[in-house]
């Protein structure tokens, strides 16, 4: 990653700084998904209860806390918005969760992040790193099962070949605009 990559410089290409924003989601507490945290004093974050504990526990970079961040605990499914559906997928970390996100005229996308790094993985059925292989398991199968059922364009956590497909505006920003090409 690059300086340019960080999520306030991302965000500063749609026009938007990280005081604009309601809510802030981190899928989990790993320093490489939630290491922006400190960009976002005075914005909720909303992270899984279970993650909230782990991260306090067990052997986590501590760069997702920062003095006057506010956490808002979430268990379970949930959707923040209309739209937007959270699934709890625990298995990479106790409080790992996916996004469901619904368009009007596309397909849903399926941001499954590190429950299925890459494609490889999805294919392979390859649980990759999991703090519970048993809850990666189970994660995966419901994650396969919502995939079929919504006919879902799934997004991966860590597939750099996707990522570069997905395509850049002209900023350089990632092109996440949802088409059914
Ligand atoms: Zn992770």
């Amino acid at each position: 990653m690059s300086v340019e990559n960080r999520a306030d410089r991302q965000l500063h290409q749609l026009g938007l700084q990280p005081a604009d924003l309601d809510l802030v989601i981190n899928t989990h507490l790993h320093f490489d998904h939630a290491g922006g945290n400190p960009l976002f004093v005075g914005v909720t974050v909303a992270v899984q209860q279970e993650e909230l504990e782990a991260a306090a526990t067990d052997n986590y970079l501590p760069v997702w806390d920062a003095p006057g961040l506010q956490f808002q605990s979430v268990e379970g499914d949930w959707s923040p918005v209309p739209g937007v559906d959270m699934m709890f997928t625990p298995g990479h970390t106790p409080g790992h969760q996916s996004m469901l996100v619904r368009f009007e005229n596309a397909r849903p996308w399926l941001f499954t992040w590190d429950a299925v790094c890459t494609q490889e993985h999805w294919i392979s059925q390859d649980l990759g790193a999991t703090a519970d292989v048993r809850r990666a398991r189970a994660s995966l199968t419901r994650l396969r099962e919502v995939a079929a059922d919504e006919k879902a364009k799934l997004i991966f956590g860590h597939d750099m070949a996707q990522w570069e497909a997905l395509g850049m505006d002209q900023s350089g920003g990632p092109r996440l605009v949802a088409s059914d090409e």
